[in-house]
């Protein structure tokens, strides 16, 4: 079965600015590829220090003295509503451009993600209404109380494994807040953001209060972080580059910056487990989106009284996973995004091998033709090996056997980083001791993966800090201003 075909209409190409797509200042171009069949899909206009520049003066001017900021906070949820109505009536669209620029699959795409997607931003858009301050109790004759204002102009700096989603969790709240802003998509997945631009047009998203721009990382991606009119950054992607991001606000203007970056996430299955959900959902927890998740749960450890059935089933459901075309709703299984990640991939199967984990199936590139991996296991795998260290951000899963609770807690918690984590047991007491111990911002039990608009996430230690997505997804866009007047003539005085 086939979904529609790719229409490979694309629309937009120029940059996103003041609502207008307008070429950038030099001129320049860079090309961007079907990752399923290698195929220059289109020209797009490549942005640079100047480009955003002038996105930042249209954030800059909408922000000060436009409308967005100052309007009621119903009258912003009504454009928020459009906006997301706009997306459910482009969904076949919006899907098409994410299959054709970053190997998703149609299916999940139209049926999960660009739902998720929508209603992210009519989730965010009741709260443009409801933020509110606090009245407060001064200890002297002093009425004091707390507005909660827009930060600013934020600057969004994007990944490329979930292009509409990652776009949509950090343009609704910042829209709810009253906030303008300059979005950086990342340069393999330049397309959807701009047909989401084009979309907030249409909605009524006055001029300037949304500006895309694409363009290169250290290009584009520094001008943002070092922009001294941008007043905080959101940022998304490798811990690497946070960090580089971070040391950009710290020696420009001191904006705040949210970091959501890279997991090693542990899942851990204990020998009472239900056996057949737990492989489900390692196989889904690291398979699914070809395994570019921040969020897999890529160190599977398995207790040893069941580690061997485990082992058997996953090898069977791991080769029964679907490869091909990202358009055939059978497929589960699309291409790597980028030749680069494709790389970096087929390197870290390699490093398994050399280290000695046993490869139980998968450890090459799929077919002739397009940026496809064989989802691959490996079992054996020891907690210093590299598979178990590094994010590979790939069809990669590795198994560990562990023998008891408190041991699989150090061994999960060894790790910089702190982004997510599964639980699978029906052992209410291990389901409270684990869920209480593993440092990270998520933990799932006896369920993975499970991403909902109500629920705050972010990481522990290097996997970042901030929180996207439920109110706390809010934070980073207000600030708190305390507003205080003496009470005079007071009856109470
Ligand atoms: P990346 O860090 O290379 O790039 C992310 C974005 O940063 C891109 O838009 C890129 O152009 C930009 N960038 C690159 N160099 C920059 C610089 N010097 N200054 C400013 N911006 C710069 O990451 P990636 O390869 O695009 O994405 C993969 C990584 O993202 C993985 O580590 C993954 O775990 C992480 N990620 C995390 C989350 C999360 O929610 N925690 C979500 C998605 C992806």
């Amino acid at each position: 079965m086939s979904s529609k075909p790719a229409t490979h209409d694309i629309k937009f190409t120029k940059l996103f600015i003041n609502g207008e797509f307008v070429d950038s200042i030099s001129g320049n171009t860079f090309e961007t590829i079907n990752p399923a069949t290698e195929e220059v899909l289109a020209t797009v206009a490549e942005g640079r220090k100047e480009d955003i520049d002038l996105a930042v003066k249209a954030a800059r001017e909408a922000f000060d003295n436009g409308p967005w900021p100052r309007l009621s906070g119903e009258a912003r949820r009504k454009i928020m509503l459009k906006f997301a109505d706009l997306m459910e009536e482009n969904a076949d669209e919006l899907a098409n451009l994410e299959v054709i620029d970053g190997g998703k699959l149609f299916g999940s795409m139209r049926y999960f993600e660009i739902p998720l997607s929508w209603e992210t931003i009519r989730y965010f858009s009741g709260a443009a209404d409801k933020i509110r301050g606090a009245t407060l109790k001064m200890s002297s004759n002093i009425q004091a109380y707390t507005l909660r204002e827009p930060i600013g102009v934020v600057g969004h700096i994007i990944p490329w494994n979930g292009p509409t989603f990652m776009f949509s969790a950090k343009v609704a709240p910042a829209l709810a807040a009253g906030c303008t802003m300059v979005i950086k998509p990342a340069e393999q997945t330049p397309l959807v953001s701009l047909f989401l631009a084009h979309l907030s047009k249409l909605a009524g998203v006055p001029d300037g209060v949304i500006n895309v721009v694409n363009g290169f990382g250290p290009t584009a991606g520094a001008a943002v972080s070092t922009h001294m009119d941008i007043d905080a950054v959101t940022f998304m992607g490798s811990t690497e580059v946070g960090r580089t991001v971070m040391q950009a606000a710290a020696t420009s203007n001191l904006k705040p910056v949210s970091l959501e970056l890279g997991g090693k996430s542990p899942f851990i299955v204990f020998d009472d487990a239900d056996v057949d959900k737990a492989v489900e959902l390692a196989v889904v927890g690291n398979l699914a989106n070809k395994g570019e998740m921040c969020i897999a749960g890529s160190r599977v450890f398995v207790q040893e009284g069941i580690h061997d059935v485990f082992v058997k089933k996953l090898e069977a459901t791991v080769k029964g996973w679907a490869i091909g075309d990202p358009f055939d709703l059978a497929t589960r299984h699309g291409p790597q995004n980028n030749k680069e990640q494709y790389r970096k991939v087929l390197s870290c199967i390699q490093n398994g091998k050399k280290e000695g984990a046993t490869l139980v199936t998968g450890g090459g590139p799929f077919g002739k033709k397009g940026f496809y991996i064989e989802p691959t296991i490996f079992t054996n795998v020891t907690d210093d090996m590299s598979i178990a260290k590094e994010e590979i951000f790939g069809p990669v899963i590795s198994v560990l056997k562990f023998k008891t609770v408190k041991e699989v807690i150090k061994r999960a918690n060894a790790t910089k980083y702190g982004l997510a984590s599964g639980v699978m047991t029906k052992n209410i007491d291990i389901a409270n001791t684990v869920s209480r111990s593993i440092r990270a911002g998520a933990v799932w039990i006896n369920c993975y993966l499970t991403l909902d608009k109500d629920a705050p996430h972010g990481g522990y230690k290097m996997s970042g800090f901030g929180r996207e997505l439920g109110w706390e997804g809010l934070e980073h866009y207000l600030q708190v201003k305390t507003v205080a007047t003496p009470i005079y003539d007071s009856p109470w005085l």
